[in-house]
């Protein structure tokens, strides 16, 4: 078990190795085969003893191999709006559907990750820490807003200061959660509909605080790609590594 107080007061926030504190939740109904796939920074690793950065880490070069892999075996990408249109219409998709997600709003995903992005034409989810923007090593308002206008690229709420919200006071979840989506939507001008858990931490009353604050659903880090709207506040998502080759990555999708 790692330290919480080193976890939450790391910056940037380091990521422990989810642990699997409970059974993953139940997923009953209609079901749709779409990997999410979850990366934190694109970049080349500044400093190598950084071990937690290292691990969050993919570089550009193999981020640009991962994308053309995707797009020369016909893989689309969907927004997590549409995957939950197609969820609650009952609706099927065509095989090969894929979310591409990147967390905490890093400043890379600006210069490296956003023109491989244009350049296949893919599009993508950023998760903010509202309360991070415009800090060293985050994106800027202005990044945010021009990627946005791109239409490629949505922003979704990754709380305000990317607490441990199952252990927090049930003031300060209701705060984390609302005003992350009204900064978020009054600065971008757009819905704000889905939420990343710091830490992939979550629990039935945050849940249920999620669902209140107005949002339509919200990831999680637990492994999977089968989706559904019992799990709608605490989808599965796949962690790429910069360990994986390409035939590992292949393998995940
Ligand atoms: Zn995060």
């Amino acid at each position: 078990m790692q330290n919480l107080q080193s976890l939450l007061q790391s910056h940037p926030p380091a990521k422990p190795t989810p642990q699997p504190t409970s059974a993953p939740p139940l997923i009953t109904g209609y079901t749709l085969q779409v990997p999410i796939l979850m990366y934190h920074y694109i970049g080349n690793n500044p400093n190598p003893a950084d071990k937690a950065r290292y691990a969050l880490s993919v570089t550009p070069d193999k981020f640009g191999e991962q994308m053309k892999y995707i797009k020369e075996n016909g893989y689309q990408t969907i927004s997590l709006d549409t995957l939950y249109s197609y969820l609650s219409l009952k609706k099927p998709l065509p095989s090969k559907m894929i979310i591409l997600t990147f967390d905490d709003g890093y400043i890379d995903f600006y210069y490296n990750a956003f023109p491989i992005l244009q350049q296949y034409g893919f599009s993508a989810t950023e998760f903010i820490i509202t309360g991070f923007v415009g800090k060293s090593a985050y994106l800027t308002w202005d990044q945010i807003r021009k990627m946005e206008s791109s239409h490629l690229i949505d922003f979704e709420a990754h709380t305000i200061d990317h607490p441990f919200l199952p252990t927090l006071p049930a003031a300060s979840v209701e705060k984390e959660l609302k005003e992350s989506k009204q900064t978020l939507e009054k600065e971008l001008g757009v819905p704000v509909n889905f939420l990343a858990y710091p830490y992939g931490a979550t629990n039935h009353f945050v849940e249920q605080e999620v669902h209140q604050a107005g949002f339509m659903g919200a990831v999680g880090t637990w492994y999977g790609k089968t989706q559904a709207l019992s799990i709608i506040y605490d989808m599965p998502r796949i962690r790429v590594s910069n360990s994986f080759d390409m035939q590992t990555f292949a393998g995940l999708l």
